[in-house]
């Protein structure tokens, strides 16, 4: 495959990303935000979704690209107003792909904790407790520190009064990571809501144990 087939097929499976977020209730609109970065191991290029034009609008002419210093290096629709965010996370983790939502049970939770309670296993595969980024305005450059702060050894975080990101090696992890964070929240949500109990929370060893199996979960390793 040549670099602009690669590119291409990148930005087909970017979309159909982006569409998904819709779909499945994570967004309403065109909020949200996804990103993929292309070009082997030194690519500096980043497929973003534009700003404000809705999902299922955009087709093969819509590509968006841009390099790690935010440089347009293809198409003609503006960026997403988040680029500050996705390109941190290029910049300071091995990230290969961004999502960013604003999935209601998450977003709820954004406003209630700093952090959310590990009431669940799957903590362990966004690598610990998940943190809220304390509140800044979308689309700033202060959102984006936030963000980095609260990603701290973790792959995936809540925006206070905004939404949830995640990232991972492929758009796949990335989208998976966001839709387990949306299901943990929900589950804190409703465990935490029951009067006169409070949910049980699993402590650092047994998340730490967990992050472990994990590594060798489904068929990893399988011939
Ligand atoms: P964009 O349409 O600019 O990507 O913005 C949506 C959003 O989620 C802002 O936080
Ligand atoms: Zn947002």
């Amino acid at each position: 495959m040549t670099q602009l087939q690669e590119r291409d097929e990148a930005w087909r499976e970017l979309v159909l990303t982006a569409r998904r977020t819709v779909t499945d209730g994570l967004v309403v609109g065109t909020s949200g935000n996804v990103s993929v970065r292309v070009g082997g191991s030194d690519g500096d290029t980043v497929l973003v979704t534009p700003t404000g034009v809705p999902y299922e609008e955009l087709g093969p002419d819509d590509l968006v690209a841009v390099g790690l210093d935010g440089e347009r290096r293809a198409g003609t629709l503006k960026p997403t107003s988040e680029l500050p965010m996705h390109l941190a996370v290029y910049r300071h983790t091995e990230a290969r792909a961004v999502v960013h939502t604003h999935a209601v049970h998450a977003t709820a939770v954004s406003t209630l904790v700093p952090e959310l309670p590990p009431v669940h296993y799957m903590t362990a595969a966004l690598g610990g407790p998940v943190r809220v980024a304390p509140y800044a305005t979308y689309g700033t450059q202060e959102l984006a520190e936030n963000m980095l702060l609260a990603l701290a050894d973790r792959t995936g975080c809540l925006l206070q009064n905004h939404g949830a990101l995640t990232y991972g090696d492929t758009l796949s992890a990335a989208y998976d990571r966001t839709a387990q964070l949306e299901w943990m929240c929900h589950l804190w949500l409703t465990a935490h809501s029951v009067p006169g109990l409070t949910p049980s929370l699993l402590t650092g060893e047994q998340l730490r144990e967990v992050g472990e199996r994990l590594g060798g979960y489904g068929q990893r390793g399988a011939r």
